[in-house]
C-alpha cells in the first residue's frame, strides 16, 4: 500500500475539492480522482494555511514560490495519461504535493527543485506520509535528470520561454512531457508527446505559473 492513511479531519473538504473544482471541470481519468481524493493536501502548506489547504487556488510555500491549484495539478496528471508502470520526472517539487499525487500513480518518481529548503520540507513531508517510490534531487531540473533517462512522463510544474531541449531528448518513445510555456505573465499548458514521427504538441489551455529558473528556462534576477 502507497501513500496515506491516518486520521484525516479534512476527509470531507477533500471530496468537495474533487467534486466540485475537478470532476465538475471535467477530470474524468477515475485513477487521478482517486489520487487527489486520497493524498492530503493540508499537509503540505503552513500550519497557519492548513484551513485553506482546499480552496480553489494557489497557496505560498515560502521562498516567493506557491503550491498549485488543485484543478491544475489534476489537469497536468490526467495529461501525462498515468496507468501504474512508469518512470516519471517531475521539475519542481515545491512542496511535494504533485509528487506525491504522481507517487499514487506510477511506478517511480524522479523530483528535481532548485531551492534546497524547499526540496528539504518537501522531502521530510513526503517520508513522513510513506512514500518510498520517489527520488530526490537539488538542482537545475531544466536539464533533466539524464543518468536515469528515457522517462514515460515528464512534469514541469514552473514556467519555461521554450520547451527545454534536454527534457524532449529524455521522453521514450510514447512518452508525454506536460510543461506551461509563454512569457512570464501567462502561459500556454503544452502537452508534448514523443511519437514515431517527432514531437507533437498540443494546447491544455492557458494557465498562470512561477518562473522555471535554470540553464533553459529563464535566467535568476
Ligand atoms: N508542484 C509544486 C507543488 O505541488 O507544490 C508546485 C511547484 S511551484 C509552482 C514551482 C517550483 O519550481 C518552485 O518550487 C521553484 O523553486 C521550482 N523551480 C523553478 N525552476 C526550477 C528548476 N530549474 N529546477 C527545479 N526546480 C525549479
Amino acid at each position: 500500500e502507497k501513500g496515506y492513511s491516518g486520521d484525516d479531519p479534512y476527509v470531507s473538504e477533500r471530496e468537495r475539492m474533487v467534486e466540485l473544482q475537478i470532476e465538475r471541470r471535467g477530470v474524468k481519468d477515475p485513477r487521478v480522482l482517486e489520487a487527489m481524493r486520497r493524498v492530503p493536501r493540508h499537509m503540505f502548506v503552513g500550519e497557519q494555511l492548513k484551513n485553506q489547504a482546499y480552496e480553489d487556488h494557489p497557496l505560498p510555500i515560502g521562498e516567493g514560490q506557491t503550491i498549485s491549484q488543485p484543478y491544475i495539478v489534476a489537469l497536468m496528471t490526467e495529461a501525462l495519461n498515468l496507468k501504474g508502470s512508469e518512470k516519471v520526472l517531475e521539475i519542481g517539487t515545491g512542496s511535494g504535493y504533485q509528487t506525491a499525487v504522481l507517487a499514487e500513480l506510477c511506478r517511480e518518481v524522479f523530483t528535481i527543485e532548485r531551492i534546497a529548503s524547499l526540496a528539504y520540507r518537501a522531502r521530510k513531508t513526503l517520508e513522513s506520509l510513506g512514500y518510498k517510490n520517489i527520488k530526490y534531487k537539488i538542482g537545475d531540473g531544466t536539464l533533466g535528470w539524464p543518468e536515469e533517462a528515457p522517462f514515460d512522463g515528464i512534469i514541469v510544474t514552473a514556467a519555461a520561454p521554450k520547451v527545454p531541449q534536454p527534457l524532449i531528448d529524455q521522453l521514450a518513445m510514447g512518452a508525454r512531457l506536460v510543461i506551461p510555456v509563454g512569457d512570464r505573465i501567462s502561459q500556454e499548458l503544452l502537452l508534448v508527446e514523443r511519437v514515431p514521427e517527432g514531437i507533437r504538441k498540443t494546447s491544455l489551455g492557458g494557465v498562470r505559473f512561477v518562473d522555471l529558473v535554470g540553464k533553459w528556462g529563464w535566467r535568476e534576477e
